[in-house]
């Protein structure tokens, strides 16, 4: 076997990483340098060279994007098709594990996956069944319990309740929870990776069979893996213990979905033989973004610590853009993309990334007015809007009559006269017997709980929901989801109304077919009918997979789903105070530090060029505010910046040697400082801003929040 097209692409480090002998092994590495690069040659070597077939390799990617890019470039570095290497996301590969094994998983056949927005209208529902006051117990924070327990292991029956009112209902409601489920045949995104480390780890026969299979465990973004991934990982990998893992402390920014930083440190404890092996060089990015990306991330502490150079050119300097509001801000990114694409370059070597999904509206708006094709990563996702939630409802019902979060979603969707009483009646009906709403009809209609007209109308829905069923039998998948619209009445619903947005719904749903006819069920999936390998891929892969992937087009995504990719033009917007870093996250170091990472992520994207751009006034959900600009901009250092709009300077009469946002440090106080104050106490100093006797800082108390002070007047004592 020549591997030359294995080794010659890489440098020493990284060969060292891709040929090590097979044993635990972590590469804790830097933006850039080559992580993701090792993990594929890896693969590669593993296949080609030490024999490992593609049967006995797991790989885990952070996207399902990633996954199917993985698998391609090594089919093409060796020549041949990979089938039966499992590569996939965590939440993709447990679904994989639970549709195999779905009986000894306590699962039906048809289970369903209930994406956030479901579990959260599953939760509501149960809760009013239960008769829960949502305003002590809010809706969001139960799901939010929840997920956190699940992620960390603990099932409803672990806890215990301590007399502590407002917990022990939590327990209770968590309970009901996972009944309810289990009842309806649902399965939330928490509960794939839960079930799935359960079903491994309490079935000795699946165990054994994964154990001999899986002789190596590679996973890659190792620093946003959470308790229960890392455990899953530790499980699947078994004795032999051959699980390579790459990641940069640096890039963690999941913290806040469970993610543990803590996972790196534990690899090389629980796993004592474990190698470490560390990259340096940076092929992505200009000599001038990384000096001001490493700049920016030293400002935070208790790092692996890490050095990046690159021996590529300095290339430009960092562009700063102060708009005057979004509207500008948007014009001014989307002039310079239309003069990169002038200049004989594609639309998507560039992107605009934002810390809020909201942001993208504006920038939609302009590129459609524009005419510039462009995709948004996330957000807006095809999946997820209303329409199509409810047309896939109607499909998921159809294949499992006990999915109550498809029933209730549109039992009166058309209005079938099917009101709020009725399903009241229903839902205590089925609480009351443990059965699913649809079998609580059936005994409904036996026992006749309502009146004959309410009757009449839910024997008229089980009919209809039965009718579709037989007719689309054995039809191709988009012929099945066509004569699904049709027969639902979806389409004639939207059509009635006159509405633009009623208009863009018909859009949607007609989309639907199409992504119906376009769907091919992945290896993965092959196992299941085409209709529940379209439903779980609808599930998972919500707004990964847009429409026209071939076309050239500006690509538009948060800085979280930015993380892994890389583009020769990165716009950062809307770097603000409040916006970026976060409004949650200026009060608490930790959450502060996940932000500055974040940052961090979205600067060493760019490969050439990086514009940063913040707005004065910015109108964001409905209302109008106005802005400083972030204090990450203000940690990075001026040699690499260029201001693009200097009017900031003399509109505020500061020396014409700093920019806008470089208010100087209040003399004698940096960010961070402890101090003391003579009334609130102590605090840490979080930012500043203006000059000289109008200086201002903020600081955040222990016991008292955050304040914003006059320095002239607040005669702070640092500490
Ligand atoms: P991130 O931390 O952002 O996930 P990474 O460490 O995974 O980054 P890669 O995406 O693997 O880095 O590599 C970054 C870029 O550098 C890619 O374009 C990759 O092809 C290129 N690259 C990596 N190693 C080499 C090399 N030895 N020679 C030339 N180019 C390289
Ligand atoms: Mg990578």
């Amino acid at each position: 076997m020549d591997v030359t097209a294995i080794l010659d692409p890489l440098n020493d480090a990284q060969r060292d990483a891709v040929t090590v002998p097979a044993a635990p092994c972590l590469v804790l590495a830097g933006a850039g340098s080559g992580k993701t690069r090792v993990l594929v040659h890896r693969i590669s070597w593993l296949l080609s060279v030490e024999g490992v077939t593609p049967y006995g390799v797991l790989a885990v990617t952070f996207t399902n994007k990633a996954a199917h890019e993985m698998r391609s470039r090594i089919e093409q570095m060796l020549e041949r098709p990979l089938g039966g290497m499992w590569v996939g996301t965590f939440h993709g590969l447990a679904h994989r594990l639970l549709r195999a094994h779905w009986q000894e998983a306590g699962l039906p056949q048809t289970f369903q996956i209930l994406d956030a927005d479901d579990q959260f209208r599953f939760i509501k529902r149960l809760m009013r069944g239960m008769e829960i006051d949502e305003a002590r117990w809010p809706p969001r924070q139960v799901q939010w319990f929840i997920n956190h327990y699940k992620d960390e292991g603990v099932r409803s029956a672990h806890l215990e309740r301590t007399g502590d009112h407002y917990q022990d209902r939590m327990i209770d409601i968590y309970e009901a929870y996972e009944q309810a489920c289990n009842r309806a045949g649902l399965v939330d995104f928490a509960e794939l990776l839960l079930r799935a480390l359960e079903l491994v780890r309490d079935n000795e026969s699946v165990q054994q069979h994964y154990h001999q299979r899986f002789s190596h465990v590679l996973v890659d973004e190792f620093q946003d893996t959470n308790a229960i991934q890392y455990a899953w990982i530790r499980l699947l990998a078994g004795e032999s213990g051959n699980v390579f893992v790459v990641g940069d402390d640096d890039q963690s920014i999941y913290g806040w979905r469970g993610a543990r930083i803590e996972n790196i440190q534990r690899f090389s404890k629980d796993y004592s033989a474990a190698r470490t092996i560390r990259l340096e060089q940076n092929y992505r990015s200009t000599g001038t973004i990384l000096t001001a990306a490493n700049a920016l991330i030293a400002h935070n502490t208790g790092r692996l610590g890490k050095d990046l150079w690159t021996a590529g050119d300095e290339g430009e300097l960092i562009r700063m853009y102060a708009a005057y509001n979004e509207q500008d801000e948007a014009s001014f990114v989307l002039e310079r993309i239309r003069e990169w694409v002038e200049q004989g370059n594609l639309r998507a070597e560039t992107a605009i990334l934002y810390r809020s999904n909201a942001q993208s509206r504006v920038f939609e708006e302009k590129l459609m007015g524009m005419g510039m094709p462009y995709r948004v990563y996330g957000g807006l996702r095809f999946f997820e809007r209303a329409e199509i939630k409810d047309a896939l409802a109607y499909l998921r019902l159809i294949q499992n009559h006990q999915d109550d979060a498809a029933f209730e979603r549109i039992v009166n969707v058309p209005a079938r006269g099917i009101g709020d009483r009725s399903l009241t009646v229903i839902r205590s009906l089925a609480r009351e017997r443990s059965l699913s709403m649809w079998d609580a009809c059936l005994v409904a209609l036996d026992e006749k709980p309502l009146a004959a007209r309410a009757l009449n109308a839910l024997s008229a829905f089980q009919s209809l929901i039965r009718s579709i069923a037989q007719q689309i039998e054995g039809l191709p998948l988009y012929e099945q989801v066509e004569h699904m619209l049709d027969g639902s009445g979806l389409l004639e619903l939207h059509r009635r109304d006159k509405s633009e947005k009623a208009e863009s719904r018909l859009e949607n749903l007609q989309e639907l077919i199409s992504a119906a006819r376009a769907y091919e069920p992945g290896e993965d999936e092959v196992e299941m009918s085409p209709l529940d390998a379209f439903l779980a891929h609808a599930a998972l892969e919500a707004g990964e997979n847009q429409a026209d992937e071939w076309e050239d087009c500006v690509q538009l995504m948060t800085m979280h789903s930015a993380k892994g990719l890389e583009f020769p033009l990165v716009f950062m917007c809307g770097l603000e105070e409040g916006l970026f870093p976060h409004q949650r996250s200026i009060e608490d170091q930790d959450r502060l530090e996940e932000e500055r990472r974040l940052c961090y992520v979205g600067m060493t994207r760019a490969m050439q060029q990086l514009y940063m751009t913040y707005a004065e006034s910015r109108r964001l959900h409905g209302t109008e505010k106005l802005s400083f600009a972030s204090r990450f901009i203000k940690e990075l250092p001026l040699e690499q910046i260029d201001e693009v709009r200097p009017v900031g300077l003399t509109q505020r009469n500061a020396s014409l040697s700093s920019p806008a946002w470089q208010d100087d440090e209040p003399a004698g106080f940096s960010l961070g400082d402890r101090v003391m104050h003579g009334k609130f106490g102590e605090g840490v100093v979080m930012n500043y801003e203006g000059q000289g006797s109008h200086a201002r800082v903020q600081v955040h108390f222990e016991y008292e929040g955050s304040k914003w002070l006059v320095l002239a007047y607040a005669n702070l004592e640092r500490l």
